[in-house]
């Protein structure tokens, strides 16, 4: 709930006005885990919380911790005993955490494993947000910036993605600038012109991965509801509206979408755009069998694109002993649900 809401309860509660922002500071800056904690709260208040309401909290299921980067991956166990996993990076900028706005995903991109076993829920604000809070109470350490490039698709959760960010970014609670906010989406172009008309600073990512309509219906069924074009169009009117560079994701797959005459290709689809491009070497998922581009075939593609004046930059993979890539430890979970020393 937001402030204004805390204090329509409060007020049908008879308490007064100020202790709705009490409540919130206590959920939300101080990170409390119970009512109890609330100790500038009365009792009586406490108790009536503790018995109408409950703070979202998770079970960590599993925590790995990689030893080439720091990188953490947490599995948590939601109260219905589903899973979800978020990933702390660390940066030379700061630390970053991945999360996820969906128990599965409808999507059904081939080359991932998030959408593997399909749609369960999606996750309400407060399971998105605590995907932040937890990895902050674990690691005592700052989060400079947040990806939603976890397990999910955001537009398809847009209400409560949207309520996650408002929350996010209350003075009163984590007060993160959603100008530290990637948001990723296969483009659902409809959320994608709803989300320009809120003008929000956070940054768009789109999930590219292909030249021509053709490759992308084959690996990337949303292509087959909203074509290249018409995502392209959308994603102009966002930049036109908020003035925010766009960033295009391109997961590289040996012999799928890794050919100089791609590149060439989608240089021509981006040339003149706000844009930048993040050229991906894909993650073995296996049952998409698919295999990452070489090295060196990697730097040509992105000369080509440099070579059109397209900004491009390859990720760096972080946390690669750990399975730190969006699905895999959700994955192994619901596979082989058994215990295993990290
Ligand atoms: N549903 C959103 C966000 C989640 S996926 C989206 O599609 O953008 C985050 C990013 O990881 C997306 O760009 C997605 O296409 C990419 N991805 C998924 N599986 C991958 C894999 N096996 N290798 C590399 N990137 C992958």
């Amino acid at each position: 709930m937001t402030i204004p809401e805390l204090e329509g309860l409060m007020a049908e509660w008879g308490e007064p006005k100020f202790r709705a922002k009490q409540l919130f500071q206590w959920l939300h800056a101080r990170r409390a885990l119970s009512f109890d904690e609330m100790g500038n709260l009365p009792l009586s208040l406490r108790q009536k919380l503790a018995g109408r309401a409950a703070v979202t909290a998770f079970t960590t299921e599993r925590k790995l911790v990689s030893k080439l980067d720091g990188t953490i991956k947490y599995l948590y166990r939601l109260p219905d005993g589903e899973y979800v996993e978020s990933v702390f990076m660390r940066y030379e900028h700061g630390n970053s955490v991945c999360i996820s706005t969906q128990v599965g995903c409808k999507m059904g991109c081939s080359f991932c494993a998030s959408t593997k076993a399909g749609f369960v829920r999606h996750l309400s604000p407060s399971e998105i947000l605590e995907q932040v809070y937890a990895p902050l109470r674990d690691t005592g350490e700052p989060v400079g910036s947040l990806v939603l490039m976890g397990i999910g698709e955001p537009l398809d959760n847009y209400d409560n993605v949207l309520r996650f960010l408002e929350l996010l970014n209350a003075p009163e609670g984590l007060n993160m600038s959603l100008r530290h906010v990637s948001l990723s989406t296969c483009g659902l172009v409809d959320r994608i012109y709803d989300l320009a008309d809120r003008n929000l600073q956070l940054t768009l990512s789109i999930s590219l991965h292909a030249s021509n309509d053709r490759v992308r219906d084959e690996i990337m069924p949303v292509n087959r509801r909203y074509k290249i074009p018409e995502l392209l169009k959308a994603c102009r009117y966002y930049t036109d509206k908020t003035h925010r560079r766009i960033s295009y994701e391109y997961s590289l797959i040996r012999g799928v979408n890794d050919t100089p005459a791609q590149a060439e290709e989608l240089a021509g689809l981006l040339k003149g755009m706000l844009c930048h491009v993040n050229l991906i070497p894909v993650n073995y998922v296996e049952e998409a069998g698919y295999h990452s581009t070489g090295r060196a075939q990697i730097y040509a593609f992105q000369k080509i694109l440099m070579q059109h004046g397209i900004n491009a930059t390859i990720r760096r993979t972080l946390g690669a002993d750990i399975s730190a890539a969006c699905g895999q430890l959700r994955r192994t979970a619901i596979q082989r649900p058994a215990k295993e020393t990290d």
